[in-house]
């Protein structure tokens, strides 16, 4: 049986791994293909693929978009996105400037609290377009002002506490429209961790194409929940571990098994959206 790993972060957005490093492991799993699904960006895609048909493993370029639905977030995985796609090009710069800003707004709290990071020290350690609040609390245990990164979210940065900032968000119908229109397959990742079941009728509704049924977060039971809400409604399932490469503990890539059927479901759906998407010659 062959397997693959779906939801994959590098460097580019909060990951550690570089893309050759994502293709040389992916290697060594045995893994038949895998998918980089960078937060807010595409920017990995191109190297990660040419490193991974130089290591004999099958890409699929994603993307991560979050958004929100009714104050709840949400993450949309894009599966075959056109990475060259202008308009999800220009919406992915948008993001990726409200993530900095957001980053600045950050630590100005921090700094009205007396903790004295700089805007600066984050995008440094950051070193990508899409930097998030992992890289904030990151910087805080760097510059010794937290002992780790979940101390830093607890006392800062997790929701409601003094240093967090709402981020503005598009909607799912919009995430799921912003996909389709880059040729990409549009899936809700990890739903057991955001209990976002309510929402999904209303998603499928606005074209929603799968649901992310094997995360390493989901149980057994999840698992099984997902796979009959996707049959229920119709919808691929996927999976993937979620890596985020070495960034805190052990690296997660290929600990969720996911069979390789999932992936040859998904090219077919990518280009059912493709063929759609194509004027129609006159008869
Ligand atoms: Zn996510
Ligand atoms: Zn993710």
């Amino acid at each position: 049986m062959r397997f693959v790993d779906l939801h994959l972060h590098s460097h580019f957005s909060d990951g550690t791994y570089r893309p050759e490093e994502l293709a040389a492991q992916a290697q060594r799993l045995e893994l038949a293909a895998i998918s980089l699904t960078d937060h807010d960006s595409v920017e990995g895609c191109a190297a990660t693929g040419r490193a991974c048909e130089a290591a004999g493993v099958e890409f699929i370029p994603g993307t991560e978009l979050t958004a929100e639905q009714d104050g709840d977030e949400l993450h949309l995985l894009g599966y075959f996105v056109d990475t060259e796609n202008p308009t999800l090009l220009t919406q992915i710069a948008k993001f990726q400037a409200v993530r900095q800003n957001r980053i600045r707004e950050m630590v100005a709290r921090l700094n009205g609290l007396r903790v004295p990071l700089s805007a600066d020290a984050v995008f440094a350690l950051a070193n990508c377009r899409a930097p998030g609040r992992p890289h904030v609390a990151r910087a805080l245990v760097a510059a010794g002002l937290c002992g780790t990164q979940d101390e830093a979210f607890e006392r800062f940065l997790k929701k409601n506490r003094p240093a967090w900032v709402p981020k503005f968000k598009m909607g799912g119908p919009e995430a799921i429209a912003l996909i389709h229109q880059a040729g990409g397959v549009a899936v809700l990742a990890h739903p057991g961790l955001n209990r976002t079941d309510a929402l999904i009728p209303g998603l499928v509704g606005a074209g929603l194409d799968g649901i992310e049924c094997y995360h390493t977060k989901h149980t057994p039971g999840t698992v099984t929940h997902y796979l009959e809400l996707a049959e229920r409604f119709h919808l691929l399932a996927t999976g993937g571990s979620d890596c985020h490469g070495l960034n805190r503990g052990k690296p997660l890539m290929g600990t969720v098994k996911v069979p390789y059927e999932h992936v040859e479901r998904l090219r077919a759906r990518a280009a059912e959206i493709r063929s759609a998407a194509l004027p129609h010659a006159a008869a």
